[in-house]
């Protein structure tokens, strides 16, 4: 074999169309310096790695779908167009693969240049009216863990009450006076939910990987993983936000946060639409405020009421805000009840009303101990009414244009849609 000798560059040999060269066109990653600029020292150590290259390391693995970090070492150092793509020379040395788990385990803060990376690439898009948040579709999807049920532990952990719990204090308190308005009553002290604030739960918790969750749902796989919570302007499937929560946790939970940070960072939203794993009455209240249409599949409702006369026979007046009993009597919101999962008006008949009623048999049960009727309805549900279309009160979602394809994010308006019955063969 005669050997040839050439005089290039790795510019050379990189093709003028190559998708890499178009990334680096329009990819400004300089933001990153100044991202990372606290996490070095100016006047100790040995030369950093440019966290420029480090961030195009983790990228190109990503955008190859390179499973692993020693195999983007390996890649790195065979392709040219990566080397040149990290600003590497034919003989650079490529950073090793132990660089990026170390920086994940010493510099945590890191991850928050992959924060920003994702949003100046959606920034780029509404730049190029490729989404216009008219309306926003979320759901998760569950990614496996590198930890096996194997690993798990029983581990006692105490109850955090979180951002839900913290939203629900805050129109506790809104209610609070508004009972007191309606009934003249003073408020009451909140030693249920001070008690619940202390409560303890169990989990089990991967000694691999402890930051994932156990996750056990109908027709999903189970075991250690991670929830996806991504949303999606409809017009063209950009991806505007990803919230990652471990698996063993309700989709309703990060949903307002993640939502709302999209509303305020990324792009003001008209609609937002989403399964009924997300249909939960502070959802209505609270988008509502924030001037966000709400499109869910409603949950199906069951009434667990153990009396011969069941919800459905108490019709609801609206201009009195009171139900009326089958006996002709109301039933008026007396007490406002605070769960864990929500807020409630409850409505009670009168004792006196109950107490002679001939209906009485069929009307109360034993749980009913202070011998009257009573219904709960939640405190949010003139919200929730307000995003039902059809029920009078006439906001909708904006329609949905062409680029929307059958099947994909439908504006479901809450209350109306059914899911289609299955054929029998
Ligand atoms: S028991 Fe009370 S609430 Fe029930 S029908 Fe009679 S009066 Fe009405």
């Amino acid at each position: 074999m005669q050997l040839k000798l050439h005089m290039v560059t790795i510019e050379d040999l990189v093709p003028e169309g190559h998708f890499l060269r178009k990334l680096d066109a329009v990819l400004d990653l300089g933001f990153v310096y100044e991202e990372t600029a606290h996490l070095y020292s100016r006047g100790y150590g040995r030369p950093p790695i440019d966290p420029v290259v480090l961030v195009k390391y983790l990228l190109v693995g990503f955008l190859y779908g390179i499973p692993s970090e020693r195999q983007i070492e390996q890649r790195i150092q065979t392709d040219v167009a990566l080397r040149w793509y990290l600003g590497l020379d034919l003989f650079d040395r490529v950073p090793d693969h132990s660089t990026i788990s170390q920086l994940r385990r010493r510099k945590p803060s890191f991850r928050k240049v992959f924060r920003r990376l994702f949003e100046e690439v959606v920034r780029q898009c509404i730049g190029k009216g490729l989404a216009s948040g008219r309306l926003a579709a979320t759901d998760s999807t569950h990614v496996k863990a590198n930890a096996s049920r194997a690993s798990e532990e029983l581990v006692e952990m105490p109850e955090s009450p979180g951002s839900y719990w913290e939203r629900l204090d805050a129109y506790e308190e809104e209610g609070l006076e508004e009972l007191e308005r309606r009934t003249g009553k003073r408020r009451q002290k909140r030693v249920r939910q001070i008690r619940k604030d202390n409560r303890r739960t169990k989990k089990r918790v991967s000694r691999t990987d402890p930051e994932a969750g156990h996750m056990k749902r109908p027709g999903k796989p189970e075991g250690q993983y991670y929830l996806s919570h991504q949303t999606v302007d409809a017009d063209h499937g950009i991806i505007l936000g990803v919230t990652v929560t471990p698996g063993d946790v309700h989709d309703s939970v990060p949903y307002l946060e993640h939502l709302e940070q999209i509303h305020k960072n990324v792009i003001p939203l008209q609609a937002a639409t989403a399964d009924s794993a997300y249909d939960f009455p502070l959802a209505h209240r609270v988008l509502e405020e924030q001037g966000i249409d709400f499109f869910v599949r409603p949950q199906s409702t069951h009434d667990r009421t153990q009396t011969e006369l069941k919800r459905d026979a108490f019709p609801y007046d609206e201009a009195e805000d009171v139900y009326l009993c089958p006996n002709g009597k109301k039933l008026r919101a007396r007490r406002l009840y605070r769960s864990a999962s929500g807020l409630f008006w409850e409505y009670w008949a009168d004792r006196k009303d109950c107490s002679g009623c001939p209906m009485r048999e069929k009307c109360l049960s034993e749980m009913d101990r202070h011998g009257a009727r009573k219904l709960t309805d939640s405190y949010f549900k003139p919200s929730v009414h307000r995003h039902t279309v059809g029920s009078g009160y006439g906001r909708r979602a904006p329609p949905a244009p062409a680029t929307i394809r059958a099947g994909q994010f439908p504006p479901i308006p809450c209350g109306k849609t059914r899911r289609p019955k299955k054929r029998p063969f």
